[in-house]
């Protein structure tokens, strides 16, 4: 049966070498079963017919059924057209030809009536379509489909003569081949339960739907197929490994303890607490600890790390803290080196640019042992950083690694894998979480330290650059420190870096008093510490910045972020940057920038950043206005690339199919029950075809 859907589409009639090979490159369709999981991504409505007098230039595209009056050959040569009035009782329309007219002109005859369809077009106060399609009204026979499918196609793909229409007439060749060979993928327990119709139906009407109503249904369908897979595959993995694979058993609090009573900085906060101990409980059972902890920015993520680290460490073990960037991993490095030495546990720095002899030092400390911590960014997956016993991994920032990156942090170890925390300070919605992050356990920090004021978010008119200016004179005067960020988007990296420079000199002239730093991804990495440092010591009071400050830099005296054309960030980025402030205990200000021109989505981030200081809000909004693929460093995940479902929009759909994946897993794990059997044929099937099936493990 399976061999069917594995023939290459070359073999379908009308496809042939040529246009497989099109297909093959342009689309990644090799097989029958690629061909037919080219689902459409839009649908005609050929049920509904305009009156000619509503059309407006909103319409996409019209159908109108009416009379041809009258036709005129228009023009000559190159302008040459034919134009056919028709009426329909309620106005005129024009359809016009360009090409072919001989033909056209001879096939439609006045007085007749025809159905067209087509993109209006505005002519003044009349409308045309060119190139309509037109059929003659047929007595009262319904069409046989109404909706037909629109399928995404390069423009190589059109021009090589594999149009919609083509391409609908293959698939509908391929549909009717396949009806009698699709197998069923779902339970028929579950199907009832939730009301799906069956994988055969579905795929018809995926295609060709009969109705509206049956297009959802067999979105519906698929879309719960798809997620329920996803789901079941990400709950396998955490029920194996919380089942199956061993962990290190970490429980010596000793450290913990010296800490506590003797260097502890600041009382912890509940939700540190809370958390610490979740993950204390997974660190001294014996199983494998793989814990996604969420908490906004300025939340203290970095201490429950380190103290987690100290259990790591009281139990003879060592700890990695892997962070995107340089600067963030420096600055994670001068922090904890802080709590280090006072507790006498050696700690290092590995970064891309960390000298040579340094290198085979925290290498050979690192294989003997002597070396408790280790502090870096990805350099710290390169194959000679060989831990002694690695007991604990903690990632900082995960959305910016890949999932394959995180599981080579995995894999440093030997024997047992060590337990791995991530932290993210970009809230995930809990649809994204569950898809991106099915596999692990969720803790979440929902609480900011005492004292701290909620940053103050305005939005300013460029137009008010000299109030903004004053009023960063008197936060200056009262002790502030300031950040100006520009935009930086690798496409323009040059005229971004112009505005950036553009924007240092204006802010100097306004302030030529003043000491001010300035800091771009262009700068050398000494150059760029020397900055930071100063404006972390406070020796200059504005930092002219691009978003390579972005991520978790920590100046606590610095209380105003100013951000310019923050239209052009996105909503998590905006979030992100307002987080760099409020870091202490002064109240703290974000003032975004913009010119008076915006576009609808630019002011919904805008107004959302105005309205709310809580991230999850925050990337729930974001999920809606942008979708998940564009959600930073969710791209390369591979988990996202969905055939079907939108987890902007089908979150509570996710949430059912994970839950009956849940089900599933606690009471037929290895799916032994005949009930199930489908279910397993299903997942070995995947295994062997699906890129994302293999990637995510
Ligand atoms: P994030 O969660 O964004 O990584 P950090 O760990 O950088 O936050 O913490 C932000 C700031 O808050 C740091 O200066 C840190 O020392 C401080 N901090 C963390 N926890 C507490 C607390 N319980 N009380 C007071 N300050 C705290
Ligand atoms: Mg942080």
């Amino acid at each position: 049966m399976t061999g069917f859907f594995e023939t290459s589409v070359e073999f379908l009639k009308g496809v042939g070498p040529q246009r497989a090979a099109l297909l093959n490159k342009q689309l990644n369709i090799v097989t029958f079963a690629d061909l037919l999981q080219h689902y459409p991504y839009r649908y005609e409505d050929r049920s509904k017919f305009y009156n000619i007098k509503d059309i407006d230039e909103s319409y996409q595209y019209v159908q109108v059924k009416g009379i041809i009056k009258r036709k005129e050959l228009n023009g000559a040569g190159f302008k040459k057209r034919l134009v056919a009035y028709m009426n329909d009782g309620t106005g005129e329309i024009e359809l016009v030809w360009f090409q072919g007219i001989n033909w056209v002109n001879e096939k439609i005859k006045s007085g007749i009536e025809y159905v067209a369809f087509g993109k209006p077009n505005r002519f003044g106060s009349k409308f045309s379509i060119a190139h309509p399609e037109l059929d003659p009204v047929m007595n009262d026979a319904p069409p046989k489909f109404f909706l037909q499918p629109v399928y995404s196609l390069t423009e190589k793909l059109r021009t090589g003569s594999f149009d919609n229409k083509a391409l609908s007439r293959v698939m509908r060749t391929l549909v009717d081949l396949s009806i009698s060979k699709v197998r069923e993928t779902l339970p028929v327990g579950l199907m009832n339960s939730m009301h799906l119709i069956s994988k055969k139906e579905a795929l018809v009407n995926i295609h060709f739907p009969q109705s509206n109503e049956w297009l959802e249904k067999a979105k519906h369908r698929l879309k719960f197929e798809e997620l329920f897979y996803i789901q079941l595959r990400l709950l396998k993995m955490k029920f194996v490994r919380q089942t199956v694979s061993p962990g290190m058993v970490l429980h010596n609090v000793s450290l913990l303890t010296t800490f506590y009573n003797e260097h502890l900085p600041f009382p912890l906060t509940d939700a540190q607490k809370k958390v610490i101990r979740e993950i204390y409980t997974d660190l001294k059972s014996g199983k494998q600890m793989n814990r996604l902890l969420q908490g906004d920015v300025g939340s203290g993520k970095t201490i429950v790390g380190f103290i987690c680290m100290l259990i790591a460490i009281g139990s003879d073990t060592q700890c990695a803290l892997m962070a995107p960037t340089e600067i963030l991993a420096q600055q994670h490095f001068i922090n904890l080196q802080r709590y280090a030495q006072r507790m006498n546990i050696t700690i290092a720095l590995l970064t891309g640019s960390t000298k040579k002899s340094e290198r085979t030092i925290i290498h050979d400390t690192l294989k003997t042992g002597v070396l408790k911590i280790l502090i870096g960014t990805h350099a710290l997956l390169e194959e000679e950083v060989q831990f002694n016993n690695l007991g604990l991994s903690v990632i900082d920032e995960q959305h910016r690694f890949g999932v394959a990156q995180r599981s080579r942090l995995w894999q440093k170890n030997k024997s047992i894998p060590p337990h791995v925390l991530v932290m993210t300070a970009t809230p995930i919605p809990r649809t994204l979480a569950m898809t991106l992050y099915g596999d692990l356990d969720v803790s979440v920090i929902d609480q900011l330290p005492a004292g701290r004021k909620p940053i103050k978010t305005v939005h300013q008119f460029d137009s008010h650059r000299l109030q903004v200016f004053e009023f960063l004179r008197t936060q200056i005067a009262l002790g502030r420190q300031v950040y100006v960020v520009y935009p930086l988007i690798e496409e323009s990296e040059k005229l971004d870096l112009k505005h950036l420079m553009d924007g240092y000199e204006s802010v100097s002239r306004a302030f030529p008093e003043m000491p001010i730093s300035i800091l771009h991804g262009k700068m050398k990495s000494d150059a760029k510490d020397y900055e930071m440092a100063r404006f972390k010591k406070g020796e200059t009071k504005i930092m002219v910045a691009t978003t390579v400050i972005e991520v978790g830099v920590d100046v606590p005296n610095a209380s105003v972020m100013v951000i310019e054309n923050a239209e052009r960030f996105g909503l998590s980025q905006l979030h992100q940057l307002r987080g760099r402030v409020g870091r202490g205990a002064d109240q703290s200000y974000c003032i975004l920038m913009t010119d008076y021109k915006l576009g609808a989505d630019s002011k919904t981030r805008i107004n959302t950043m105005v309205r709310t200081n809580n991230g999850f809000e925050i990337a729930e909004a974001d999920l809606t206005l942008r979708g998940p693929g564009d959600l930073m460093g969710t791209q390369q995940s591979g988990v996202l690339d969905l055939m079907i479902a939108d987890l902007g929009q089908d979150g509570e759909l996710l949430k059912t199919a994970r839950s009956k994946a849940t089900e599933l897993i606690e009471s037929d794990p290895d799916l032994l029950s005949p009930e199930n059997s489908v279910i397993r044929v299903q997942v070995e099937s995947m295994k062997k075809s699906v890129v994302n099936w293999s990637k995510i493990s």
